[in-house]
């Protein structure tokens, strides 16, 4: 998944940018509120975390030109402790959840995986498709109960589909969510990571729409 932080206080943002690529997201930061608008409004992220106090152009405000101009992922914003004005403010500009600094990084790692499944209709952490199981919250991979060992970005390509499944993705689709926006993007390597999955996972587990992209059976 492709996850957005905007943050000014550059250690917090390092630290959280850390934990969500060891958590396998591709992650982009943005130090202000301005380059952060500009960033939300214009690339595909699957989650944004949002700063409300920030230099040049306030969270709030951020939010609402987002929200204005129809831009609808989940937005997790990070208020002042004891803050229920902000807290209430966020949410009637169309914020998803809220968390207080100082916070644990792992209740906002479970937050955002909250937020991401609603987004996708999932109830749960566990995405399954024909005998293969992704645990989004341990990362664990089974093929038949058996576990798999996938690298780090064959395992954000096949959670990304198993997101999404059902619907036919794109190459560019993939790219755009499993890269940050900094990383030299090449949409053949998606090709190898897949056909990498399909020697782990079975062969017919990751179906090839011609001229289109990838697709994930639903289970019929
Ligand atoms: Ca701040």
């Amino acid at each position: 998944m492709r996850i957005l932080i905007v943050e000014d206080d550059p250690v917090l943002s390092r630290q959280l940018a850390d934990t969500l690529s060891r958590a396998g997201d591709a992650v982009d930061c943005a130090g202000d509120g301005e380059e952060g608008h500009f960033l939300g409004d214009t690339e595909p992220y699957n989650a944004v975390v949002l700063d409300l106090g920030l230099p040049r152009l306030d969270g709030i405000t951020v939010l609402k030109r987002w929200r204005a101009a129809g831009r609808t992922m989940p937005v997790l914003i990070l208020t002042a402790r004891g803050s229920w004005a902000e807290k209430v403010q966020g949410i009637d500009a169309g914020a998803d959840d809220y968390l207080a600094k100082p916070f644990q990084t792992e209740e906002l790692l479970a937050r955002l995986r909250a937020l991401i499944r609603r987004a996708h209709g999932h109830a749960t952490t566990e995405l399954t498709c024909e005998g293969v199981t992704l645990d989004t919250r341990s990362g664990k991979v089974t093929v038949n109960g058996s576990p798999v060992d996938l690298s780090a970005h064959e395992y954000r390509v096949l959670r990304y589909l198993m997101h999404r499944k059902g619907q036919v993705v794109s190459r560019s689709e993939l790219v755009e969510h499993i890269y940050a926006q900094d990383f030299d993007r090449d949409s053949n390597t998606i090709e190898v990571f897949v056909a990498r999955l399909r020697r782990k996972l079975g062969v017919n587990v990751i179906r090839t729409v011609r001229g289109l992209g990838y697709r994930l059976e639903e289970p019929g």
